[in-house]
C-alpha cells in the first residue's frame, strides 16, 4: 500500500454524504491511512438506509433485504467483525392477481398459477431461468426492457405479470428502460436461492443501523470525522483547481471555505449541477438530464399478518402499487410489519399528495388483500419520502453518465447510477465506494 502524504491538508479527504456509499468511502480511506471528513445533510447516518423511531421500534424508513450474492456487503460485514449479525430466512413470494392471493416465485407455483395459459407460464419461466443463468449484459445494454421481455414471455404474460410492475414504478418512463438494468434485478434475486424451489434472503440483526454504526465507529476509531446536519452547499473550484467545500452553517452566516485537495461526493447526482457550479457546462448538463424515481413508502405495524409472503407482487386495477413487502416474514418481530412503496417520478402530480392520502390507500389495500384485517389491527402507520430513490436507466445509460473521476484533479462524483447495470443496493454502494476511495488514495500528481 502507498503511504499517505504526511502534510495534514493532503491527508484530509472530504466525503459528501453518509449513506452506505459515503461511509464505505470513508471506511476505506481510514484503512489506507487517510483522514476522511464526512459531511452529511441529514440529522442521522444512512441516507436511504436510515432508521427512525416507529413508536418505540427503531426501524428503517425503507425496507432492506440482502441476497446470497451480495458479496460487497458480506465482505464489509466480515471486515467490520459483524458477519455473525447476518440472518438468512427461507422466504415466500406471492402474487395478488384477479382478487386472489397466489403463490409465486418457484416453478411449482408458476405451474399452479390461476389466470395464465400453460404457454404463457412456460415462456415466463424460461425467461426467468435463462436470465438467472446468463452472466453477460453488454448485448442487452442498448435494448429496451419492455420489448426484450415481451419478446421472451409473449403478450399474455407481459400483461398479466410484468406490465403493472413497470407502470406503477416508472409511469411514463416505463417504455424506455434498459434491458440490462432489468436483467440485473432478475439475476440478483434469482441467484439468491438455496435450491430451485427455495428462495433465501437475508437481514441484519438490528437492521441497517447495525452496519451504519459499525462503519461510523471504525471511521472514528481510525481518526476520521463525521459531521451530521452539515449539508455541503458548494464544492469550490478556482481556475480549474479544486479549492475545497463550503458547508451551510446553522446561524446562516456565510461559511468559510474548508480547504481540501480531494473531494469525493456520493450524494444523488441531480444535486450536483447546483453544488458544483464551476464544472464545465456539458458535464452539468449531463447530470441535469438524468431522471430519478421518487418514493413515498408507507410502513404499517399490525396486530395480524397480511399474509405469509415476504414479497407480494400486485396486479389489481384498484391499487396503484406494484407490490408490498411484509418485512416481519423475513425478520420475525413482535408485531407484523408491512412496507408499501409508492414509486413514482418526482415530477408526477401524485407525489404532491399528502401522507394521509397514501396512508389511507394502504389501509384499504391491506384490508382488501386480507379481509380479516380490521381498523383496530393497525397499531401505527407512517409515510417517508425520498426524492432521488432510484435512477431511471434507459438503454445505453452508461454512455451518458460522466465518469466518477472528473477532469478536475482530486474530484470524484458518483451515486448509485455508477454501478449500472446493477440496481441500487447497499452491497453495490459498499463495493463501489471502496473502489472510489482506493482510486482517490492512489491518484498521482
Ligand atoms: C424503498 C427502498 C427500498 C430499498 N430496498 C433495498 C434492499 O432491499 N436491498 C438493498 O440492498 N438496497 C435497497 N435499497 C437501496 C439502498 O438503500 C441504496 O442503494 C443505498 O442506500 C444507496 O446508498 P448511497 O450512499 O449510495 O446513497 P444514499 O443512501 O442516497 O445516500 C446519499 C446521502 O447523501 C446525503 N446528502 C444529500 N445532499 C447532501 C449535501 N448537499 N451535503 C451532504 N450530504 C448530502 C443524503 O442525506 C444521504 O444521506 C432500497 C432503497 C429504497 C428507497
Amino acid at each position: 500500500m502507498e503511504s499517505p502524504p504526511s502534510n495534514s491538508t493532503d491527508n484530509r479527504i472530504a466525503v459528501l454524504g453518509a449513506g452506505p456509499m459515503g461511509l464505505a468511502v470513508a471506511y476505506q480511506l481510514v484503512q489506507e491511512g487517510y483522514h476522511p471528513v464526512v459531511f452529511e445533510a441529514d440529522d442521522r447516518l444512512g441516507g436511504m438506509t436510515a432508521s427512525f423511531d416507529f413508536n418505540g421500534l427503531q426501524i428503517e424508513r425503507y425496507y432492506h433485504f440482502h441476497c446470497l450474492s451480495d458479496h460487497g456487503l458480506l465482505q464489509m460485514l466480515d471486515d467490520l467483525g459483524i458477519a455473525d449479525r447476518m440472518r438468512w430466512t427461507e422466504t415466500r413470494m406471492g402474487y395478488w392477481y384477479q382478487n386472489q392471493l397466489q403463490d409465486w416465485g418457484n416453478p411449482l407455483a408458476l405451474l399452479r398459477f390461476r389466470g395464465l395459459s400453460l404457454t404463457a407460464k412456460i415462456r415466463y419461466g424460461l425467461h426467468a431461468f435463462v436470465s438467472t443463468k446468463r452472466t453477460g449484459w453488454q448485448d442487452l445494454d442498448h435494448q429496451d426492457a419492455r420489448s426484450w421481455i415481451r419478446r421472451w414471455v409473449g403478450d399474455e404474460a407481459w400483461q398479466a405479470v410484468w406490465r403493472t410492475l413497470f407502470d406503477y414504478k416508472f409511469y411514463h418512463y416505463s417504455d424506455n428502460l434498459s434491458a440490462a438494468w432489468i436483467w440485473s434485478r432478475i439475476h440478483r434475486v434469482g441467484r439468491s436461492r438455496s435450491s430451485l424451489m427455495r428462495e433465501c434472503l437475508g437481514y441484519l440483526e438490528g437492521g441497517s443501523e447495525t452496519l451504519l454504526q459499525a462503519l461510523a465507529a471504525a471511521i472514528r476509531a481510525g481518526g476520521g470525522e463525521i459531521h451530521l446536519n452539515t449539508p455541503v452547499t458548494e464544492v469550490v473550484i478556482n481556475d480549474q483547481q479544486l479549492a475545497g467545500v463550503k458547508v451551510a452553517s446553522p446561524d446562516g452566516v456565510t461559511p468559510d471555505l474548508q480547504p481540501f485537495t480531494r473531494v469525493i461526493s456520493t450524494i444523488p447526482l441531480p444535486y450536483v449541477p447546483k453544488l458544483i457550479p464551476a464544472l464545465p457546462d456539458a458535464t452539468r448538463a449531463a447530470y441535469a438530464s438524468l431522471r430519478n424515481i421518487a418514493v413515498v413508502c408507507v410502513i404499517a405495524k399490525l396486530r395480524q399478518p397480511v399474509s405469509d409472503k415476504f414479497w407480494l407482487n400486485i396486479n389489481d386495477p384498484e391499487m396503484d402499487i406494484p407490490g408490498l413487502v411484509e418485512y416481519s416474514n423475513l425478520h420475525p418481530m413482535e408485531n407484523h410489519l408491512v412496507y408499501v412503496p409508492f414509486y413514482l417520478p418526482g415530477e408526477h402530480a401524485k407525489f404532491a399528495d399528502s401522507d394521509a392520502t397514501f396512508i389511507n390507500k394502504v389501509r384499504s389495500y391491506l384490508k382488501k388483500i386480507n379481509p380479516r384485517l380490521q381498523d383496530n389491527d393497525f397499531i401505527d402507520i407512517r409515510a417517508s419520502r425520498y426524492r432521488y430513490a432510484q435512477p431511471i436507466c434507459e438503454p445505453g445509460f452508461a454512455d451518458r453518465l460522466p465518469p466518477a473521476e472528473l477532469p478536475i484533479k482530486g474530484l470524484w462524483v458518483a451515486d448509485t447510477s455508477h454501478y449500472y447495470p446493477s440496481d441500487r443496493g447497499i452491497s453495490e454502494s459498499m463495493e463501489f465506494g471502496r473502489q472510489l476511495a482506493r482510486q482517490a488514495c492512489h491518484q498521482r500528481d
